[in-house]
């Protein structure tokens, strides 16, 4: 058989760039964990009624080194963060950070001694969600923005120790 009959009617055109953003936006998967109240929330956007699963990242995983992407849903307490970067560090490039809430942006209602006043403080956030708590819509619209910025981003990008693209 010529190659002429091995090719179908239809040939796709496209860049390795746009191949790799498509299947890394659609397929993210976010590392299991919450902090407080926000997290709840979190929770209902991963289950039935809103259906993360139609954005292709619904599997939760358990261990860092299996996740690329890090929700900080609540405050980061002093004492918890320390456990948060070390989590961060953890997951392989390249990796993504959304703050949900308040707290996790910038420590909300509790300015004092006991947490951290924005988890951007200990590792790179790139997107920010606000509200106490925030909606799962508020959520969905994050990831949405965040999907946007990973089909932005190149696959010769390189990253520094803390997960930054580096020029
Ligand atoms: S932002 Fe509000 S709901 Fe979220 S962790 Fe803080 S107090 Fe709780």
């Amino acid at each position: 058989m010529g190659i002429e009959e091995k090719i179908p009617d239809s040939i796709i055109l496209t860049t390795v760039n746009k191949m790799v953003n498509w299947s890394r936006k659609y397929s993210i998967w976010p590392l299991g964990f919450g902090l407080a109240c926000c997290a709840i929330e979190m929770m209902s956007t991963f289950a039935s009624h809103f259906d993360l699963a139609r954005f292709g990242m619904e599997v939760m995983r358990p261990s860092p080194r299996q996740a690329d992407l890090m929700i900080v849903a609540g405050r980061v307490s002093m004492k918890m963060a320390p456990v948060v970067r070390t989590l961060y560090e953890q997951m392989p490039n390249p990796k993504w950070v959304i703050a949900m809430g308040s707290c996790a942006s910038c420590g909300g209602v509790f300015n004092n001694y006991a947490v951290l006043q924005g988890v951007d403080r200990i590792i790179p956030v790139d997107i920010y969600v606000p509200g106490c708590p925030p909606r799962p819509e508020q959520l969905i619209d994050g990831i949405i923005k965040l999907q946007d910025k990973i089909d932005k981003s190149s696959v010769k990008d390189k990253h520094d120790e803390w997960g930054r693209k580096s020029v």
